[in-house]
């Protein structure tokens, strides 16, 4: 079986019934690894020898080992960490304070790597390794409780990989998020940030409730699929129907993220386009700074654009925000520590897909 994190709360008190164990155990142990934080079984002082036996010999992969921590002067933490295959993967700690207080968010990887392979990403220039498993995502918000001491208020799936791509052991993982025995996290605390690949059908079928956050990056086909090079990628106007439809169905609000690429999306018919395609509906749109990648040829917009951009569309009634970027001297932006960490094993095919998305946008 490899991992105990892997299992769901029914999967655990089934797997405990096989082994002639009582149910009540399920709650001990998501007790130790949910709540105190303990992933050792021989710590685990309220349950029994034998079990802890069957549970060694059954799950024997350890708990991800971490392989580096960086800080940033902004607060950010990002944490490497080493899976049991050798597998590296990032995850960021961000503390925001506003004036309705103060709160952690852990920004959580999904998969090693990426397919997709967008030219603006580290993680795209790093190639893909492989989907993580369920156990594997949730292993990353347990460590960084553990190691920071910190209670993690607010969960991001915005860190390597596509959600959506991987989506049965998202779910999984968003499950054991939501679940009132494990981490109980509200709708309204975990965030999904999504390209929106064709299993988006999928997602917005499913009955799972969170915060939506698309990565639009261009107002029309054409430039999007030069940005992000996913072939069968969904058109803009059917992504948009779909999430209108959950927008409506889970009672959330919908973001569009817009990050701005210096003379590739900033120029005034992108604005103009943005503008037609958001005008009547109720979406939020996120103006995000670029932060520059190393090996990428894109550049950030300057800042009198970027207030334009947002000046225009607010006063279209298209309710806009320009986010900060965060984490700038750890290299915070998705991928960057693990690409330092490893030689990369797709550049020359991330390259390739790099050049020709500048020569064509
Ligand atoms: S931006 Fe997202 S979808 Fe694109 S390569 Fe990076 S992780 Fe993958």
């Amino acid at each position: 079986m490899g991992f105990l994190l892997d299992l769901s709360w029914e999967e655990l008190r089934g797997y405990l019934q096989s082994q002639g164990q009582a149910i009540y155990r399920a709650e001990q142990l998501w007790d130790w690894i949910y709540h105190k934080k303990t992933f050792t079984l021989e710590r685990m002082g309220n349950i029994p020898k034998d079990l802890r036996m069957i549970l060694t010999r059954d799950f024997p992969n350890p708990l991800p080992q971490q392989n580096q921590i960086t800080f940033d002067p902004d607060g950010t933490e990002k944490f490497l960490w080493q899976m049991a295959d050798g597998e590296l993967v990032e995850s960021v700690l961000l503390h925001t304070s506003t004036s309705h207080g103060q709160w952690t968010s852990a920004c959580l990887s999904t998969q090693a790597g990426c397919p997709i392979g967008c030219g603006f990403c580290a993680t795209g220039h790093s190639g893909f390794r492989r989907n993580l498993s369920s156990g594997e995502i949730l292993s990353q918000i347990l460590g960084m409780e553990q190691k920071s001491g910190e209670r993690i208020s607010r969960v991001l799936l915005m860190g390597m990989g596509e959600p959506l791509l991987n989506w049965p052991a998202v779910e999984r993982a968003i499950e054991v998020l939501q679940h009132p025995k494990a981490l109980a996290l509200g709708s309204r605390r975990l965030t999904m940030s999504t390209i929106g690949p064709p299993p988006l059908e999928k997602f917005v079928q499913s009955g799972v409730k969170l915060e939506v956050s698309l990565s639009l990056h261009a107002p029309n086909d054409a430039l999007r699929s030069r940005l992000i090079p996913l072939p069968g990628l969904l058109p803009i106007g059917k992504t948009i129907e779909l999430l209108q439809y959950y927008s409506e169905r889970a009672g959330k609000i919908v973001t569009f993220e817009y990050l701005l690429l210096g003379g590739v999306n900033d120029q005034p018919n992108h604005l103009k386009q943005l503008v037609a395609l958001f005008g009547a509906r109720s979406f939020l749109i996120n103006l995000l700074p670029y932060n520059p990648v190393v090996g990428s040829s894109f550049q950030p917009t300057n800042k009198e654009t970027i207030r334009w951009f947002s000046e225009t569309l607010n006063d279209a009634g298209i309710k806009t925000m320009i986010r900060k970027p965060r984490g700038r001297f750890i290299e915070a932006a998705c991928g960057q520590l693990r690409r330092k960490a490893i030689p990369d094993d797709g550049t020359e095919n991330a390259d390739e897909r790099l050049h020709s998305a500048e020569k064509k946008v």
